[in-house]
């Protein structure tokens, strides 16, 4: 098993802001960058070329709609078949769904631990059902999914409770984490983070502010800590644009490394 870099340029399911396509390049940077060292906090050196590889980002000049989410699946398909564990770098909240779809597809059913300040159960935003504020819309339809349960949520409407309800999406919100060291899965487990998951304070550069969120480290320590087996992940909704002195980036890269140290320990 080999545990994969994957980025996914592509920004534009976006509904308010665009930006989120810069994000994989400037996060693998802050990666490499000399200011910090490769360990992550459970002692993997990610200095070590045998433990992960990078497959650069998806080919999508040209693409939109469909047939981006069918290239992004393919290549998540190939690489799971090769034997991969895939850890993705969006681009906007949208790519989630063809990504999962290939886990899905792949484990014949996942549970998904999903971290952000908003719960994407749109059926439909501005007319597109396919908007990063609706995978877990679109992913709670194929009944592949065995679970959803979500945390850091601070943002829920009538809408989206109703949608909830519909779909036995487990809710952890920001005003009540009192649950959230219990979490725990049988079988495998596919985690999203959306980077607004955090408090603006800590991680400015996101298309959606949205105060009252999780500290980073709250959100370093769920990725430790839940219990289950990891078998892939994606962190979206960088937005460079919004990074003024690059600090977001840096805090992407912090929780890829650990991401992928989860991974490795899983
Ligand atoms: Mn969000
Ligand atoms: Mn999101």
């Amino acid at each position: 098993m080999t545990i994969t870099l994957l980025g996914i340029p592509q920004d534009n399911n976006s509904s308010y802001l665009a930006g989120p396509a810069l994000a994989p390049d400037r996060i693998r940077e802050a990666i490499y960058c000399d200011s910090a060292n490769l360990f992550t906090e459970s002692g993997h050196d990610l200095g070590d070329a045998s433990l992960w590889s990078d497959a650069a980002n998806v080919a999508l000049e040209g693409l939109a709609g469909q047939a981006a989410f069918d290239q992004i699946r393919t290549t998540v398909s190939g690489l799971l078949a090769a034997g991969n564990r895939v850890v993705s770098l969006g681009g906007d909240h949208s790519v989630t769904y063809p990504v999962v779809s290939a886990y899905a597809e792949h484990f014949g059913g996942i549970s998904l631990l999903h971290i952000d300040a908003h719960p994407d159960l749109y059926e439909s935003m501005q007319g597109n059902p396919f908007s990063h504020a609706s995978p877990f819309a679109r992913l709670m339809e194929t009944g592949r999914i065995t679970r959803l349960v979500q945390v850091g949520i601070r943002t829920l409407n009538l809408h989206q409770r109703e949608q909830a309800a519909r779909y036995g999406v487990e809710i952890h919100e920001m005003r009540d984490l009192s649950g959230v060291d219990a979490i725990a899965f049988d079988g495998p487990v596919y985690l999203s983070f959306d980077l607004d998951a955090l408090d603006p304070a800590f991680a400015p550069g996101v298309s959606h502010f949205e105060p009252g969120g999780l500290t980073t480290r709250q959100a370093i320590n769920l990725i430790q800590s839940f219990k289950g087996q990891l078998v892939g992940a994606d962190l979206v909704e960088l937005n460079p644009l919004r990074d003024s002195n690059g600090m977001s980036a840096m805090v992407a890269a912090k929780l890829t490394k650990e991401l992928i140290g989860r991974l490795l320990d899983s």
